[in-house]
């Protein structure tokens, strides 16, 4: 579904991704892993079109994307998912949920179908449809921050550190979530996480990024085994 091949991404003079090569096939999960400052939001900024490669291709669906503005790559499937605090905090949550849906041209009876989708999923969020975003903790914030992006309908969802700042039991609850949605809607995932634990325990697969470069990749089982991974990522 998602090949990504060679991509180097610059800030002017700084290189942030070398010769970055991953794939997503359908219906799978794929983490990618790796410590602060390593590459990762870069290499989602790069997949979205908010930063373009000076080398390699991206190509979603048998389409080359690596040129596309965000706006085009949204219109392709590819829906990103900030974490979730970058909700819309003066805005209630049905609203929030709706603008997700903003780029797509859908009847009200569409829109409140989707929206029951979403609440089957996150039955919390229609507890506080009509509460204003700001007002959520941090769990239910992420939760709406996924939801958001299912409005969208997406054909490949990114996820950006789901588990920032919750406590674990919160944690692991959503990544079962994300398990389902993913399961339910054979939606395939990417997600990026400085938690390795959470992150190999859900994915398939994983990528470990470091100074710009893959370090290591394999199964979520392969990695959790590397010797490299348990010393880096999982506390020996
Ligand atoms: P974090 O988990 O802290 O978000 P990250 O793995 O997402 O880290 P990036 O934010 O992608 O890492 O940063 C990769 C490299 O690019 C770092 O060396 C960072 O200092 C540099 N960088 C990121 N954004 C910019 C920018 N706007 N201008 C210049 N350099 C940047």
């Amino acid at each position: 579904m998602l090949q990504v091949q060679g991509i180097d991404t610059y800030y002017g003079p700084i290189q942030a991704l070398e010769n970055v090569c991953i794939e997503i096939g359908d219906r799978e999960i794929v983490s990618i892993i790796g410590a602060n400052g390593a590459g990762k939001s870069t290499l989602m900024k790069t997949l979205i079109g908010l930063c373009h490669p000076a080398k390699g291709t991206i190509t979603f669906n048998g389409k080359r994307i690596e040129t596309l503005p965000a706006n085009k790559v949204v219109r392709e499937g590819i829906v990103y998912v900030p974490e979730g605090r970058k909700i819309l905090a003066n805005m209630s949550v049905s609203d929030n949920l709706e603008m997700g849906a903003y780029s797509r041209k859908i009847t009200r009876t569409q829109m409140q179908k989707d929206l029951e989708s979403v609440y089957e999923i996150f039955p919390r969020l229609k507890e506080r449809e009509k509460q204003l975003g700001g007002t959520l903790s941090g769990g239910e914030q992420q939760m709406l921050a996924i939801g958001r992006g299912l409005m969208a309908d997406p054909k490949l969802l990114m996820l950006d550190e789901p588990s920032m700042g919750l406590a674990p039991i919160i944690v692991e609850e959503m990544f079962q979530t994300i398990k389902n949605i993913s399961d339910d809607r054979k939606l395939p995932i990417l997600l990026v996480e400085q938690n390795a634990f959470v992150a190999l325990g859900i994915s398939e697969r994983c990528y470990v990024l470091e100074n710009g470069k893959i370090a290591l990749s394999g199964t979520s089982q392969e990695l959790r085994e590397s010797p490299e991974v348990k010393k880096s990522y999982l506390g020996g």
